[in-house]
């Protein structure tokens, strides 16, 4: 059964472009509610543990280096079915190729700068909500 749980981050490109306000409207008015939401600055030891499984992809250093440049906002969110939905509500990783109306499609410029994650399955959504929230240990 599709799990209730996703994770996601409005990654440093969206924040500092003033999209947080929108794109949290979006997702609500989507249907997803907000189980527990923090702003933070990831340091590079963090956003290397996070990303650990690229850590071979030749992007890894870049994308360390873009996750670290801001502040992000990092949440929780609940709904049937609640990853694919969600994966489908931002859109393609390449925002040229993300679908009209997705949230990359909208607020993202490049590849890189992508606006937004989303958790790719049940069981990394529950890892990466226990990575900034002690409360979702469980999900
Ligand atoms: P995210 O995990 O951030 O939601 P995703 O699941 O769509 O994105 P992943 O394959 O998990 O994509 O890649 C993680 C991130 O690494 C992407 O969001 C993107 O910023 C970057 N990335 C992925 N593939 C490439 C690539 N070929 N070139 C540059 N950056 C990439
Ligand atoms: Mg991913």
């Amino acid at each position: 059964m599709a799990g209730m749980i996703t994770f996601t981050m409005i990654k440093p490109d969206a924040v500092r472009n003033g999209h947080t306000g929108k794109i949290l409207d979006q997702i609500i008015s989507n249907g997803f509610q907000i189980r527990a939401m923090k702003y933070v600055h990831l340091s590079e030891a963090k956003a290397g543990e996070f990303y650990a499984v690229h850590r071979e992809r030749p992007f890894f250093k870049d994308l360390v280096e873009f996750m670290t440049s801001g502040p992000i906002v990092a949440a929780v969110l609940e709904k049937d079915n609640a990853v694919a939905d969600f994966r489908t509500l931002i859109g393609a990783t390449n925002p040229a190729e993300a679908a009209e109306g997705t949230i990359r499609n909208l607020y993202a410029k490049s590849i890189d700068a992508n606006a937004i994650h989303g958790s790719d399955s049940d069981e990394n959504a529950a890892i990466e909500a226990s990575f900034f929230f002690s409360a979702f240990e469980r999900f």
